[in-house]
């Protein structure tokens, strides 16, 4: 059995995010502005630069890794919940250069918008707070 909860459609909203704005930040703020607790996000455009990372599980550690050129939003996918009572986006990006090659991990602030087209759906549903997980050190929900 998995730990899951019953949601359904509330809302949707379509948009582009601000040139040089932080991609990260944009989309919290979004998520903000619409009062969205529990949601989904999905992008796609391009950044200036970007910042993203990877949770080392044995350390329970990210590590960063910065890229100072500019890449395509291959694809960028995330949720929307709460986390010490406010709206928290958790997105995990791909990222591809002139060559195409993809690198890709978790969206961290210092992402810096080129253009952005994002969609921002709104459900219906229980809060899913998220809070200090042991196994993995993760602040995941609590289900
Ligand atoms: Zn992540």
């Amino acid at each position: 059995m998995t730990n899951s909860v019953p949601i359904t459609l509330h809302a949707q909203w379509m948009g582009r995010l601000t040139y040089e704005g932080d991609l990260l930040g944009e989309l919290t703020a979004v998520a903000a502005e619409h009062s969205v607790t529990l949601g989904r996000v999905e992008a796609i455009g391009a950044v200036k630069s970007a910042r993203i990372s990877y949770y080392d599980q044995g350390a329970h550690e990210y590590r960063f890794k910065r890229f100072d050129m500019p890449l395509e939003i291959v694809s960028l996918i995330g949720n929307v919940s709460i986390k010490g009572g406010e709206p928290m986006v958790h997105a995990h990006v791909a990222l591809a250069d002139e060559e195409g090659e993809v690198y890709g991990g978790h969206l961290a602030e210092g992402c810096i918008v080129f253009a952005c087209e994002f969609v921002l759906t709104a459900f219906n549903g229980p809060t899913l707070e998220r809070t200090d997980d042991e196994p993995t050190g993760l602040p995941l929900w609590a289900l």
